[in-house]
Order: structure tokens, then C-alpha cells, then sequence
């Protein structure tokens, strides 16, 4: 029965954290900002402030399906439903964290180059990782152990690199409410909690990798 155990903490860690994120997005979204302001309102001020023109601010559709995106020449802060037209403390929150995104673009932040540069080693890695269940099933007799180390390390590595750039997109988001005066004091508090929480799920899926991969290992070198 022990062994189990790090496939149930692989399969609940990330569960907890979505849980977690979804009840305080639920739970700021029913909040209002005493300004009034919705999540568009809010992007377009802070790269208005920061005198970045090259931006824009889109509806996007889907629950809580708010990005950043710079791919192919077109940069857009891309706002869920709920957050776009929202007046809700969690928009303001989630407005404010995709705008720091857009910030780091600006600035070239190395982290989020490096994990851009990450993105095809993973969309690989993951190709890879279906074909390995296959061969698997076909030939049980071959181990593609090391290959699935070498699948999921990569994985790691990308969420390791993602961490950064999400508590850094967070810690600007906090900066430049603090410096437009939009949110109160109270408000903030609910700022701060939802980017935590948010940040959450990040670590959820490194913790998740990481349990992975030692399993894994520790498969690969009882085998041998
Ligand atoms: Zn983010």
C-alpha cells in the first residue's frame, strides 16, 4: 500500500491547488472594488502609466483563461470573461498580474525568455511521453524508463522556470496598484491573497513533478 502513496500525492497536490485558487477567485469575484474599475479598465492603466502602446487588451473566452500573449508580433493581455468587465477585487488582481507579464516583455526579463525558449522542449517532451505509453503496451520486455526521466525532468525544468516569472508578474501586479492608488488598503489584502493562491498552483505542479520523477527513479533503480 506504501507505494501509493506518491501517486496520490501526485494526482491530489495539483487537485488541492485548483480547489484552493477556484474558491478564493469565487470569493474575491463577489467582492466589488469601491472605484469601480473593471479588469480592462485596470490593464489599460498600467500599460497606459508605462507607456506601453504595443499591447492590447482583448476578451478572451473560458473560465479563468486569462494570459498573456506576445507570440508572432502581437502582444495582448488576454482577460477571461469575468475579469474583463468585472468591477470584482479578483479582476482588478488578475488584470493587474497579466499587465506584469507584459512588463516583463518589456524589459526582456530573463526568466521569461528562458521559459519561452522552453516551450517547444516541452510540447516535445510531452509528443514524446504519449508515444512512450504506446511502446510501452507493445513492448513491455524494453524499458523506457530513462526516457521517461528524461521526459519529466524537462517538464520540471519548465515549471521550475515558470515560478519566477509568475511571482515576479504578481510583484510588479502589487507595485503598480500600489502606485495608481485604485485599490484601498482592504482591498489589497484581497489582491494579495488571490496572487498567492494563484501562485499556489505553480508550486503544486513542481511539487507534483518532482514526487514523480523520484518515483521513477526509485522504480528504475529497484529494477536494476
Ligand atoms: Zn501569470
Amino acid at each position: 500500500m506504501l507505494y501509493l502513496i506518491p501517486l496520490f500525492l501526485i494526482l491530489l497536490i495539483p487537485i488541492i491547488a485548483d480547489i484552493w485558487v477556484k474558491y478564493n477567485y469565487r470569493k474575491y469575484l463577489k467582492v466589488d472594488n469601491a472605484q469601480g474599475i473593471t479588469g480592462s479598465e485596470v490593464a489599460q492603466m498600467i500599460l497606459k502609466k508605462n507607456g506601453i502602446e504595443n499591447v492590447r487588451v482583448n476578451q478572451a473566452s473560458g473560465f479563468l483563461s486569462d494570459n498573456y500573449s506576445h507570440g508572432s508580433g502581437n502582444k495582448t493581455v488576454n482577460l477571461s470573461e469575468g475579469v474583463y468587465s468585472a468591477k470584482s477585487v479578483a479582476s482588478v488582481a488578475i488584470a493587474a498580474h497579466e499587465c506584469g507579464h507584459a512588463l516583463q516583455d518589456r524589459d526582456g526579463y530573463g526568466f521569461m525568455r528562458m521559459r519561452s525558449s522552453l516551450v517547444p522542449v516541452v510540447m516535445f517532451a510531452n509528443k514524446l511521453s504519449y508515444v512512450l505509453v504506446i511502446l510501452g503496451a507493445i513492448f513491455p520486455v524494453f524499458g523506457f524508463g530513462w526516457l521517461g526521466v528524461l521526459i519529466i525532468s524537462a517538464t520540471l525544468l519548465f515549471e521550475l522556470v515558470t515560478l519566477p516569472v509568475e511571482f515576479n508578474a504578481s510583484k510588479r501586479a502589487l507595485q503598480e496598484l500600489e502606485a495608481l492608488e485604485i485599490v484601498s488598503d482592504a482591498e489589497m489584502s484581497g489582491v494579495r491573497s488571490m496572487l498567492r493562491s494563484a501562485a499556489l498552483t505553480y508550486v503544486a505542479a513542481v511539487a507534483a513533478s518532482a514526487i514523480q520523477l523520484l518515483r521513477l527513479l526509485m522504480v528504475l533503480k529497484r529494477r536494476r
